[in-house]
């Protein structure tokens, strides 16, 4: 896979999956725009530069539409264009839904949905006149299975589907792929969360006997963006160790 000349909007990118993914397409060769709620630590710049891409990182919160329009327009007035768009700011906020707050609800729809439809909806404008890009939404295997405590959550990883599949048969005929990747559970922070019988409880449903490595996302989002995905649009790809 070759991504010179590229370059990739990572959302929520400070760490975690984000981080990976910006850390791998790096590595394939894309210019690299970082952008995450807090300002992104030093070491990840430096690991992303040392790849000899330029890396640019803003602190963005994507609920914010006059925030996204005005980092997205700097991204383009420094590199020329975006030509991959990684949707990966995600955040929980579990409970039963008997006693789900109506802000857990809505803070989850604001993060999770309404954050990639401000950020592509910025976005997709230079990818047509571009004649090309690649839209990539983080999904969630809970968006496909359910859980009990994420009724908020798992409803805006579902809907990243119904998102997917109709903007995929919008902008097709211009060059623009739109997929998800639906992740297991992942090792990083927001798993690490969960106490010990729980971890179990998830380990014992998957067939491949571990939870998944933030690479085995990262490879699954830069083949999607690659030039060797070229006819793949409106899809999912499930990397979770066979559980759903
Ligand atoms: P993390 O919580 O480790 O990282 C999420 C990142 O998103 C953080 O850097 C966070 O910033 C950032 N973020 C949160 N809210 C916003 C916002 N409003 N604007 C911009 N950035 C924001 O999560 P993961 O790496 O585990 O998850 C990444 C994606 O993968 C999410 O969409 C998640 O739903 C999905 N996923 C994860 C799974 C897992 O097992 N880990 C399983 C399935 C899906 P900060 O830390 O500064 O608040």
């Amino acid at each position: 896979m070759n991504f010179n000349g590229k370059t990739a909007l990572i959302t929520g990118a400070g760490r975690g999956i984000g981080k990976t993914i910006a850390v791998k397409l790096a590595k394939f060769g894309s210019d690299i725009a970082l952008a995450d709620m807090n300002p992104i630590n030093d070491d990840v710049l430096k690991e992303i530069e040392e790849n000899g891409t330029k890396c640019l990182s803003y602190k963005l919160d994507v609920t914010n539409v006059d925030a996204v329009d005005s980092v997205v327009k700097k991204i383009i007035d420094e590199t020329g264009g975006i030509h991959i768009l990684v949707n990966n700011a995600g955040i929980t906020q579990d409970n039963l839904f008997m006693r789900m707050k109506p802000e857990q609800w809505l803070q989850v729809i604001d993060v999770n949905l309404n954050g990639v439809f401000h950020v592509t909806k910025s976005v997709i404008r230079t990818m047509v006149k571009q004649h090309s890009g690649r839209i990539i939404n983080i999904s969630s295997v809970v968006g496909f299975s359910g859980n009990p405590g994420q009724v908020n959550y798992s409803s805006t990883k579902s809907g990243l589907i119904g998102f997917t599949k109709s903007l995929s048969r919008e902008v097709g005929t211009r060059g623009i792929t739109v997929n998800a990747v639906a992740p297991g559970f992942i090792n990083t922070a927001m798993t690490q969360a969960l106490n010990e019988s729980q971890q179990q409880a998830i380990l014992s449903q998957i067939p491949l006997g571990r939870m998944g490595e933030v690479d085995d996302i990262a490879n699954a989002v830069a083949f999607l963006a690659s030039e060797e995905a070229s006819y793949i649009t409106g899809t999912v790809l499930h990397v979770n160790g066979g559980m759903y």
